[in-house]
């Protein structure tokens, strides 16, 4: 009987439970579920203009990624 999977709430990184018996899910709360739908109505979310299927965990602070991908190309 381990069949319970958790998985981290999107918008707060809480751990939630990932059954029928958590209706917000992904979320771990009503709350948690309304914000980030908010978030998303409001555009605070940076959102490509084609829409996409893979709706990845809200990848927000990727801004650490370019640096990295300037510094690669220097050394090449
Ligand atoms: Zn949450």
């Amino acid at each position: 009987m381990t069949s319970k999977r958790e998985i981290k709430c999107p918008h707060c990184g809480l751990l939630s439970l990932y059954s029928p018996e958590n209706i917000y899910r992904p979320f771990c709360s009503e709350r948690c579920r309304l914000i980030d739908l908010g978030q998303w109505a409001d555009g605070t979310y940076r959102v490509p203009l084609k829409p996409q299927d893979g709706y990845q965990d809200a990848d927000v602070e990727g801004a650490d990624d370019e640096n990295s991908d300037l510094q690669r190309s220097e050394e090449e």
